[in-house]
């Protein structure tokens, strides 16, 4: 990890939340995410010990391609899904660095996830959840997903990763490219 993102998460508070710890891990998959030029976004699943079991971070740039699944939480469901099958959802909170989008949404209904926290506020991206189709508003209804209850410095970190570490321009002219078929350069 390069030593500005080091930095950060150094001069991170000591944790004094029951959540913290996963605040700081979740900003630490977000910046390495950044450091392999993906999205600036990290998340991980923590069972009811308080363990962690698995983390993820944004992968779609990370294969020499375009991978419009590589968000975070696509990543940690698909580990889930192959290394876990046996795990009870329910007894499973996913942590992640910025509200899920509508895909990320989605795929957590699907997987079984009751529990999700996040950190930073995504305004223009993130789902509210609202509007659903009656069958998604069903399984919808199964699952809290809302702002985690963990020191300030993390959700600010989380948002500083996305906002300003991160080259949202020029992420967005790379996915552009992709959709063209020209190359990634
Ligand atoms: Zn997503």
């Amino acid at each position: 990890m390069n030593h500005q993102h080091l930095a950060l998460l150094q001069q991170g508070p000591p944790s004094h939340k029951p959540a913290d710890t996963w605040a700081r891990l979740c900003c630490e998959q977000a910046l390495l995410a950044l450091e392999q030029g993906c999205y600036a976004v990290g998340a991980l699943l923590v069972n009811e010990a308080q363990e962690l079991l698995c983390s993820a971070r944004n992968q779609v740039f990370a294969e020499g391609h375009y991978n419009s699944a590589g968000h975070a939480e696509m990543q940690l469901l698909d580990r889930l899904e192959a290394e876990y099958p046996a795990q009870d959802r329910s007894a499973l909170t996913l942590y992640v660095s910025l509200q899920p989008c509508l895909m990320c949404y989605g795929r957590i209904l699907l997987a079984g996830i009751t529990q999700v926290r996040y950190l930073a506020r995504d305004k223009p991206g993130g789902f509210t959840g609202k509007h659903l189709p009656a069958a998604w508003a069903e399984l919808a209804t199964r699952t809290s997903i809302c702002q985690a209850d963990v020191d300030d410095y993390w959700i600010r970190l989380a948002e500083q990763a996305i906002e300003q570490l991160q080259d949202r321009p020029g992420m967005r002219k790379r996915v552009v490219k992709a959709w063209r078929g020209e190359p990634d350069t």
